[in-house]
């Protein structure tokens, strides 16, 4: 069985104060939760503040990016190592805003994920397709691009450390959800390659999350279908109340 996970993505939102509050407000509400991981990406500067305050409750830490270098002379730039600092065990990596926005390549952001996994945190591989890639019938030519890009030279046992997270990118904030059925079908997809790439064990255990306007009224739904692991949620993880009712999805 593989253990849920619900990640929520802050992206460049709320204030150190405000942030305090939302962890706060988490901690306090998930103190019980011990059947599924949670973990929340606030801004960079807000970590060290939220590590402090989810310390000791089940809720863990991800940055939103980092750069494939340990220290040096890179301007702006936040390594693995001074995330783990910060207090995260988790990163989101390869997120369609950063490859739409930033130009990331599967290349660089493959080179970031052997980073993340010699500073002994757990990458979070953000994959999807485009409206235009998927309507052109695309979607899974990209989604294999996208994995076999991202996971390149990495060992089975390393996958042991990996999630992926399929987000389509029509449905990122745009309350357009994929169904229940597009989801399962792109998961399994998505396990096949990963198949391919290593071993049927390495495929049963890899943890794949849904990510794309995730909601308390759509979550159960999603949670439902087999290849589906968790979820990787922006807008409703800014919202305490839609978070927790979404980290306690029924199942
Ligand atoms: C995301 O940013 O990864 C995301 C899925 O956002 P939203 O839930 O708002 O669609």
């Amino acid at each position: 069985m593989r253990r849920p996970i619900i990640a929520g993505n802050w992206k460049l939102n709320l204030t150190i104060a405000e942030s305090r509050q939302l962890a706060q407000q988490l901690a306090d509400s998930l103190a019980d939760i011990t059947d599924r991981d949670v973990v929340i990406a606030p801004v960079f500067t807000a970590l060290t503040t939220v590590a402090g305050v989810i310390e000791k409750s089940p809720v863990q830490l991800a940055g939103q990016n980092c750069y494939p270098q340990i220290t040096g002379a890179f301007t702006g730039e936040i390594s693995p190592e001074f995330l783990a600092d910060a207090g995260c065990t988790h990163v989101i990596l390869g997120h369609s805003e950063r490859r739409q926005l930033l130009g990331e390549t599967d290349d660089f952001i493959n080179q970031k994920l052997l980073k993340t996994l010699e500073a002994g945190l757990n990458p979070i591989l953000c994959i999807g397709e485009t409206l235009q890639e998927r309507e052109a019938g695309q979607t899974l030519k990209v989604l294999d691009r996208q994995i076999k890009g991202g996971l390149a030279n990495l060992t089975a046992e390393q996958m042991a450390d990996i999630v992926i997270a399929y987000e389509p990118i029509w449905a990122i904030g745009t309350g357009k959800t994929a169904t229940a059925e597009q989801a399962q079908q792109a998961h399994s997809f998505i396990r096949e390659v990963v198949l391919q790439l290593f071993n049927p064990e390495v495929a049963e255990n890899t943890r794949i999350l849904y990510g794309g306007s995730v909601k308390p009224n759509n979550v159960d739904g999603l949670m439902a279908e087999e290849d589906i692991d968790g979820a990787l949620v922006g807008g409703a993880s800014l919202k305490a109340e839609d978070f927790i009712r979404i980290v306690r999805f029924a199942g």
